[in-house]
């Protein structure tokens, strides 16, 4: 198969993948030449991922791999499609395909997520998040729980609109609070599902 990398100033090839079954668009990912090899030989998609900024192998951390069935470039060598079979869900979001109707816009908390590390990573130094995670993990830990006990306060009393900006505050400084300790929603759900499967 011939790649055309020098088309790109990074060496980075668009790699479409597809369902070998369902035919649904999955995700997209990039290639180095290193990632293409990697992925031919080994016939688990890896990319070469830009935030992380080294190889990628999809799945490595939840265990859903894409297996290769089959891989081509296309008419000008310069796009890769890959037919795979996935083993989990693609999407890091839990949805099936990163294009499903449980995308980042309708799951909320997960799309919240995604936000709190953009603020986390930005340079905007009025960003209340940006500031919280200044402040370190203890201050972050402590939000949460200042932010428990005006909850269990307005528990007492009967005013619905209190109550229920509380519980808000409280779910916003534990996402915080999760992704400052390296963690995020999936992984608390993730244990949720296995106990609630016992
Ligand atoms: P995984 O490769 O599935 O073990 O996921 C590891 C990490 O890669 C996740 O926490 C996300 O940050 C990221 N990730 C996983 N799947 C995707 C995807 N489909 N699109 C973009 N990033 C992803
Ligand atoms: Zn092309
Ligand atoms: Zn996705
Ligand atoms: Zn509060």
């Amino acid at each position: 198969m011939k790649v055309d990398y020098s088309k790109y100033t990074d060496g980075l090839v668009p790699a479409i993948v597809q369902d070998f079954k369902t035919h649904k668009v999955l995700m997209l990912g990039f290639m180095n030449e290193e990632a293409v090899k990697k992925t031919m030989s080994e016939g688990k998609v890896t990319f070469y991922s830009r935030s992380k900024k080294r190889l990628w192998t999809k799945g490595e951390e939840s265990g859903n791999h894409l297996l290769v069935k089959e891989i081509m470039s296309d008419c000008d060598n310069d796009t890769l499609l890959i037919k795979a079979q996935p083993l989990g869900p693609t999407c890091h979001t839990g949805a099936d395909t990163c294009w499903s109707e449980r995308n980042h816009q309708e799951d909320f908390l997960y799309y919240l997520e995604d936000i709190i590390e953009l603020r986390k990573k930005s340079s905007d130094e009025k960003s209340y998040v940006k500031q919280l995670f200044g402040k370190g993990i203890n201050k972050m830990a402590q939000k949460v729980g200042e932010e428990a006990v005006e909850l269990v306060i307005e528990a007492k009393d009967s005013n619905d609109d209190l109550f229920l900006n509380e519980a808000a505050d409280l779910l916003f400084h534990y996402l915080i609070l999760l992704n400052a300790k390296g963690h995020n929603l999936e992984s608390v759900v993730n244990i949720l599902r296995q106990r609630h499967s016992k």
